[in-house]
């Protein structure tokens, strides 16, 4: 049996990059004053088609969307916001606060082409902060995301970033938009073609050669910003600049799903070939009105978990495995009981300890605790247990000392706490 195409495992030798990518960004996030939040990997098909968009790729082509029993229509979440603004309706929590920051981790499933960086579930980490129109919060949230990756000690990435407009200023950007794919018909694809009256803002995101070429010069959203957007986006940028946050105003990012308006940016990498952005996000604040909730503003972002687990293999190497406290070669019956007994209470009380239970020989079993690295090995066999005493050998001096059985714990704990 193998996993499915663009399905993997991730190895324990692998997880320890993982497990620091979490915990930097945990408590960074925590120091922000983000909460936790975990919602489901299915949720019905409904919420992601009118929330991402109807004319997107993932809606189109990428869902994974099944019929359950009963027959209701479910997906495999592509992505993290549209289940926490149905969260944040759902459990009314705009009404105790309509100010809600959040952040959460897990996998989302996309049926994507395979590739390095590319996968049918990844894993995302994400943050979304509600009820804040101002443009302080998108410049909290990249300036995050650059101390996050600093933290992580990640160069070579640069913020894109550009302004969607609004509501009030997309319908002059369209009109315009409109007027050039007219003149572009006979270079666009089928898709673009289908796309023009559905919804022509997707065809700037286009990943096809000619289409790419076709829109080289197509209207900017930028270029069309109400006085209103406009401002919101200044504050944005000279706070970054304020900051010291580098970025790049790219008014051709335009972002893959339908919902953001105003700010929205990518995080590129020069180290990861085609598969360049290592998170995402922007603002959507329309979304939370569109589900059903109140009008409430809210932005957010995603971090590509994998993309950036596989920058960083690039840049150091997987943290060393710290080892093993305590490795005790118990033999005989006797010593393997007490031995057993020892390994519980010192793993309750946090001390890794690993005993071998197949009865193998001295020599094979100090083999074994070399290759767990262990700090100290406590021997006991029949004549240590006649004698009430276990030997202690710390692995790096090779000192020995014979410690009593009645009051091994305890000096065990000593040793290691
Ligand atoms: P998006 O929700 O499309 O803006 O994605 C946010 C981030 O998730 C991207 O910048 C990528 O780093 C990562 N990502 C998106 N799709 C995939 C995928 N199929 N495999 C791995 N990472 C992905």
């Amino acid at each position: 049996m193998q996993t499915i195409r663009g399905f993997r495992d991730i190895l324990p030798e692998h997880i320890a990059l993982w497990q620091k990518v979490e915990k930097v960004a945990i408590d960074l996030f925590e120091a922000f004053g983000f909460k936790e939040i975990r919602i489901p990997v299915l949720e019905k098909t409904q919420l992601f088609a009118r929330s991402i968009g109807e004319a997107t790729d993932i809606v189109e082509k990428e869902m994974y969307t099944f019929a359950d029993r009963k027959g209701d229509k479910l997906t495999l979440r592509p992505e993290a916001t549209a289940s926490i603004v149905r969260s944040y309706i759902q459990h009314k929590m705009y009404a105790t606060d309509p100010v809600r920051k959040f952040f959460m981790t897990g996998p989302m499933f996309r049926r994507e082409r395979p590739q390095k960086g590319r996968y049918r579930q990844f894993y995302q980490i994400d943050a979304e902060v509600f009820g804040v129109e101002s443009g302080f919060i998108d410049s909290q949230l990249i300036y995050l995301l650059n101390e996050l990756f600093k933290r992580l000690g990640l160069t070579g990435l640069s913020a894109h970033i550009n302004s969607l407009g609004c509501p009030k200023c997309r319908p002059s950007f369209q009109k315009a938009l409109l007027e050039f794919l007219e003149l572009k018909k006979d270079k666009l694809c089928d898709n673009c073609l289908r796309r023009i009256d559905k919804n022509p803002l997707r065809i700037l995101d286009c990943k096809g050669q000619d289409c790419h070429a076709a829109i080289k010069d197509a209207p900017a959203t930028l270029d069309y910003l109400c006085n209103d957007c406009s401002e919101h986006f200044d504050l944005v940028k000279t706070t970054l600049e304020e900051q010291g946050v580098d970025f790049i105003v790219d008014k051709t990012l335009v972002r893959g799903l339908d919902y953001y308006t105003r700010t929205a940016w990518e995080i590129l990498t020069d180290s990861l070939g085609a598969q360049s952005a290592v998170a995402g996000g922007g603002r959507y604040d329309g979304l939370v009105k569109e589900l059903g909730g109140p009008d409430t503003p809210a932005i957010g972002f995603a971090i590509g978990f994998d993309r950036l687990v596989e920058v960083m293999e690039q840049i150091s190497q997987n943290p060393s495995d710290s080892g093993l406290d305590l490795f005790i070669i118990s033999i005989g019956d006797i010593a393997m009981k007490k031995g057993y007994l020892w390994s519980c209470e010192l793993n309750q009380a946090g001390i890794s300890t690993e005993i071998d239970y197949r009865g193998k020989s001295l020599k094979a079993l100090m083999k074994r605790a070399n290759k767990f690295n262990a700090r100290y090995v406590l021997i006991v066999g029949e004549t240590e247990i006649n004698q009430n005493a276990a030997v202690l050998r710390n692995m790096n001096t090779k000192d020995q000392d014979s410690i009593d059985i009645d009051t091994l714990i305890p000096e065990l704990i000593k040793i290691f706490k």
